[in-house]
């Protein structure tokens, strides 16, 4: 790890102060889970950190216990890919890390890799789970940079990564995030979150479902999909909605909608097995949220 400087900022003004002051060196730090990481492998070297733990709120019910009583919510939502090759440093080609010195994912082990959102520059997975169910929500994030305050619609926070992979967010530098807002809405009522992985702890999604619905008997009024473990960002899955609104719901019929949401995927060497696990996920995570109704 490389020498910086620390301070701890009281207010957000204090925070952005710091960070327009202290130049492209500088990194907010909220929990640390994933910057210390980054810092320890060399691919983060701030020179700077401005230590915002004292704006922000802990995550309550995701992650681990030891990772709640650390992480912040916005945090949660930026957290960087588990990409290997990105983790690896210096003797693997990766874009993000490096912009133009090319991709080891597509030569290399891409069982993890994104099947959806991908490009010929970087295929590698948004990782975050919490993210993903704020996407089916409709959720908002409140923002706050060098010129004011703005609202982000959280589905839009998240870049694909197309030539330019190592921009990941519609965020400034600079910019804090304030707040997160989750509408109220009836669909809440019947939701689930359905994560698939190697081990039950500890362990990323190879796929996952956001679902939460509103039914008139047993057909679908209204729903709301995203899928995570499986794109480059959280991926809102609306021709999956599209394809049960007014419909009965039926294994088959949720089938269905998992097939629309994995629709334009696209394998590379070891993954084309989580196409087929992408729609499992989600036709049951549809059949698990239907039995709450
Ligand atoms: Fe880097 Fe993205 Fe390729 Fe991974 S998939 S090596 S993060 S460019």
């Amino acid at each position: 790890m490389r020498p910086f400087t620390y301070q701890k900022a009281a207010t957000a003004a204090d925070a952005l102060s710091a960070i327009a002051a202290g130049g492209a060196g500088t990194r907010f730090l909220a929990g640390g889970t994933t910057l210390y990481d980054l810092m320890k492998l060399n691919v983060e070297v701030p020179s700077h950190i401005v230590d915002i733990n004292s704006l922000s709120e802990s995550l309550w019910r995701a992650a681990s216990q030891q990772l709640r009583n650390m992480a912040s919510l916005g945090g949660n939502l930026l957290q960087r890919t588990r990409c290997a090759y990105f983790r690896g440093g210096e003797p693997f080609a990766c874009n993000k890390r490096k912009p133009g010195s090319g991709c080891a994912a597509w030569e290399g082990i891409n069982r993890g890799h994104a099947l959806l959102g991908g490009s010929e520059s970087c295929i590698a997975v948004y990782p975050g789970d919490f993210a993903v169910a704020l996407v089916a929500f409709d959720a908002k994030v409140d923002v706050m940079g060098a010129s004011g305050q703005r609202t982000i619609e959280l589905e839009h926070l998240h870049r694909e990564p197309g030539s330019t992979p190592h921009i990941e967010t519609v965020l400034e530098p600079g910019e804090l995030i304030l707040r997160i807002r989750v509408p109220t809405t009836p669909l809440g009522r019947a939701s689930t979150y359905h994560k698939i992985r190697d081990r039950e702890s500890y362990a990323f999604a190879l796929a996952s479902a956001a679902v939460a619905l509103q039914m008139e008997g047993d057909r679908v009024r209204d729903a709301r999909i995203a899928i995570g473990g499986l794109a480059t960002r959280p991926w809102r899955a609306r021709g999956a909605e599209q394809a049960l609104r007014g419909r009965a719901l039926t294994p088959e019929t949720a089938r269905a909608a998992g097939d629309a949401a994995l629709q334009g995927a696209k394998a590379s060497r070891d993954n084309a097995f989580r196409i087929e696990l992408g729609a499992r996920t989600v036709a049951d995570a549809l059949m698990i949220a239907s039995r709450r109704t």
